[in-house]
Formats: C-alpha cells, sequence, structure tokens
C-alpha cells in the first residue's frame, strides 16, 4: 500500500518536473557589444556551425549588441570568439528558460470575447473573432478579405479599412508576426485595428483614415504563433510550420522566402536551421504567397508597407540584401522613419535607430525588399518593436507602448496623404 502511495506520489513529483522543465533551462544569454567597426563586421559574421548557439539579435552598429542564446556546452564557444575578436560581452541571464517560466503571458488563453483585452498576447483565434466583429460593427469602414489557409489550415483574413472605399485613396499596408516568437508584432497590429475603428478622432479631417487606406494582415504566420504559445519548450520557435520533401525538420523562415533576390546573403539552405532556412524555393509558403499577392493585386495603390517585427527599436528600410548600395531614393525613406521616430518620442517612447535593412547585416528575401523591389511600392520598411526584454516584451506594459508607436502611424498616415493624396486630388482636377 505505502509503496504505491510511493510511487503515486514519485508520478506526480516527476510529472511536475516535466512540465517545469524546458530546453532553455540551462541556457544563457550573453550580450556580445562592437566598439568599432571592425569588431561589428566580426559580430555580424558570428556563427555556430553546429548551429545549437541560437542568435536572438543581430548588432547594427557600434554599440548596439548582438544576443545570442548559448546551451553549456557552448559557453566556452562563444567567450573565445569573443574574446579573439576584442568584443566586449555581458552574461545577461543564466538559466533563461526560467525567463520564460516567470513570463505569465507565455499561457494559452480561452477564447472568450467577453473578456478580450486589446493589450493582452491574444490567441489566433481571439485575434480573428475581434477583427470579425470590428466588421460587424463597422460595415461602412471594414471589410474583410478571405486570403486562404496558412499551412495548418488556419484561415488568414485581411482587414480593409476605408472611410471612402470607392475613392482609390493611397493604401498603407502593415502586416505583421511573419516570425512567430515576436508576440508584440501582432499586438501592435490588432492595436492599430482597434484604435482605427473605434477612435472617432481617426475619421477627422486630417486624421489617418482621411484619404488614405489601411490594410492590415494582424498575424501572417499563425502556425509558428499558436506553436510559440503551446509550451514553454517551444516559446523560441521563429519559422512556419511547413514540411518539405526530404527533410524531417519543419518550418522556413518567412522572412527569406520572398522571390527579390532570393537566397543570395543571410541565409540558410539547411531545413534544420533553426533561424534562416529561406525554403526549398522562393515563396513556397502559402503565408508569404498571401502576404505577395496582397502585394501585387494592390500595386498601384499601396505607397506604404510596414512590416513588424521585434526586437531591437529599429526602423530599417531597402536594401536588406546588400549593404553595399542603397536606393535611389534612400534620403526619403530615412527621412520618413525619422519622422515616425521623432512622433514616438514625442509621445513618450523611445526613438528608433534608424538605417538600411542590410548595412551591417545583409539577409535576403525579405517582404521589405520585395515590397520595394518588386511590387514598386516607394515607401517601404521593417519595424522591430521594443528592447530590452528580447521576445518576451512584457504584456503588463503594453498599454504604455502601444499607444506610442500608434503616434507613429499616425505619423505615416499624414505624410503618405501629403505626399500621394494631394497629387492624387491635382491629377483628378486636371482630369475634370
Ligand atoms: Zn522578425
Amino acid at each position: 500500500m505505502a509503496r504505491s502511495y510511493l510511487l503515486i506520489v514519485f508520478g506526480i513529483f516527476g510529472l511536475l518536473l516535466q512540465v517545469q522543465c524546458s530546453q532553455y533551462d540551462n541556457h544563457t544569454l550573453i550580450r556580445l557589444y562592437p566598439w568599432n567597426l571592425d569588431q561589428l563586421h566580426s559580430a555580424a559574421k558570428f556563427e555556430d556551425p553546429a548551429g545549437e548557439v541560437e542568435i536572438l539579435k543581430v548588432s547594427r552598429g557600434v554599440n548596439d549588441s548582438l544576443d545570442v542564446l548559448v546551451p553549456p556546452n557552448k559557453v566556452q564557444f562563444v567567450r573565445d570568439y569573443a574574446d579573439s575578436k576584442g568584443l566586449h560581452y555581458e552574461v545577461k541571464q543564466q538559466n533563461y528558460g526560467r525567463t520564460l517560466e516567470d513570463t505569465p503571458d507565455r499561457l494559452p488563453r480561452r477564447r472568450v470575447l467577453s473578456s478580450f483585452n486589446i493589450f493582452r498576447y491574444n490567441s489566433f483565434a481571439n485575434m480573428q473573432e475581434f477583427i470579425e466583429v470590428a466588421a460587424k460593427k463597422n460595415p461602412s469602414l471594414v471589410q474583410l478579405q478571405d486570403l486562404g489557409k496558412s499551412f495548418q489550415g488556419r484561415r488568414m483574413k485581411l482587414v480593409k479599412i476605408s472611410s471612402r472605399p470607392a475613392a482609390g485613396n493611397p493604401i498603407i499596408f502593415i502586416d505583421a508576426g511573419i516570425h512567430a516568437r515576436e508576440w508584440v508584432a501582432p499586438a501592435m497590429a490588432l492595436y492599430l485595428v482597434h484604435r482605427l475603428t473605434s477612435d472617432p478622432e481617426a475619421l477627422k479631417a486630417g486624421g489617418p483614415l482621411d484619404g488614405v487606406d489601411w490594410y492590415i494582415l494582424p498575424l501572417v504566420n499563425p502556425d509558428g504563433y499558436e506553436f510559440t504559445r503551446s509550451s514553454r519548450n517551444n516559446r523560441m520557435w521563429r519559422k512556419t510550420r511547413s514540411k518539405h520533401q526530404g527533410s524531417q525538420c519543419l518550418g522556413v523562415d518567412g522572412n527569406r522566402n520572398y522571390g527579390f533576390k532570393w537566397a543570395v546573403s543571410g541565409v540558410s539552405n539547411d531545413p534544420c536551421h533553426k533561424e534562416t532556412f529561406a525554403g526549398p524555393q522562393p515563396f513556397s509558403e502559402p503565408e508569404t504567397q498571401m502576404v505577395r499577392n496582397i502585394m501585387m493585386d494592390n500595386s498601384k495603390r499601396i505607397k506604404l508597407y510596414v512590416s513588424l517585427h521585434s526586437y531591437g527599436q529599429y526602423l530599417v528600410y531597402p536594401w536588406g540584401y546588400t549593404g553595399d548600395i542603397l536606393p535611389q531614393e534612400w534620403k526619403k525613406l530615412d527621412d520618413m522613419a525619422r519622422a515616425v521616430s521623432s512622433a514616438v518620442q514625442q509621445a513618450g517612447g523611445s526613438p528608433f535607430k534608424v538605417m538600411s535593412a542590410g548595412k551591417w547585416y545583409p539577409a535576403a528575401g525579405g517582404s521589405d525588399d520585395f515590397a520595394f523591389g518588386a511590387a514598386g511600392v516607394p515607401y517601404s520598411y521593417t519595424m522591430e518593436l521594443t528592447d530590452g526584454f528580447e521576445f518576451t516584451f512584457p504584456e503588463s506594459r503594453l498599454s504604455t507602448v502601444l499607444p506610442q508607436f500608434y503616434e507613429g502611424f499616425k505619423m505615416f498616415g499624414s505624410r503618405i496623404r501629403n505626399e500621394f493624396g494631394r497629387l492624387r486630388k491635382k491629377r483628378d482636377v486636371a482630369e475634370v
């Protein structure tokens, strides 16, 4: 009898241990700081040939950190690399997995719209329900376009917000969450839908919906996102969840999968690479195909594309595939980015670091390069939201930062209206 009790007790204890352990428990977060250009190049070249060290964030400037997540057997390897290149480094967090454990926002949430909170990391189902309700409440303002299904069969919808859908206004196209673990990105996209559909200021003259239409795809990679919510072990997943012939490893880095200068730099050809596998061919993923189709179907009207990511507080523009050349129009791209950064800063937020995406870390096949180079969108950006918490930006701080970022989007809106709305009006007048 006593023996069976003991077995039960040990059984439960074992189960608890299983629940609490994650593959990241004994991992160490290390930040490496390049202090000069030579060191910056060394940081950009860092790679673990065995693929065990995960790169969380690349360094995009002098004094800007390269963040790596390191298993115990690789800590010395990273230290040796840093020492040999003269890179200063900080061991930020040992037992990194336990940091994930302490984060309440990793828990899957039940689908209960009555308790819906825009300042939460909502499930995909909850997000879908939110946009359905927004469309039902505002039928003259919001239209949903069915885009098809993700690899695992999740139905995806584009939110089109327009005060005058027949006017042919310039379009601002926003997407978010191509990278599964970057939870703050879809939270921001959904917050944009919320503000644009519920804030009376949005419709006023000079407001973001005055003469500008907003197309928002709040979550490009719902399969990956739900996977990161399924357990602490999966929280750091980045790619899609697709299966490909000839490999046991799942998923593609969606932001290396676009068909413009595909795979020429900053990608892996190994399907088992955790971060940057570019896919078996361009647009192998149904999710990137959907974004491509939105861009191509509306290429004449989309004047601004912003892809939301985290983290690092960067606002970067083409080219991403190379650091050797800039687009002719780079000053306009740079200028708009700085205006947006100032607007966020005036609202109490942190300024963005503005530069071309590939300046220090070329990576091809990104959606921003495709929009700019293939779809002819004149303003195209990747926005890396927040800094200082890696991918686990605290849920409790969303109510502070999302409204600050929104001020930046209002600036995007007024810039696009000023540049393209007026041109349109002039042309209309000429046609009359
Ligand atoms: Zn990303």
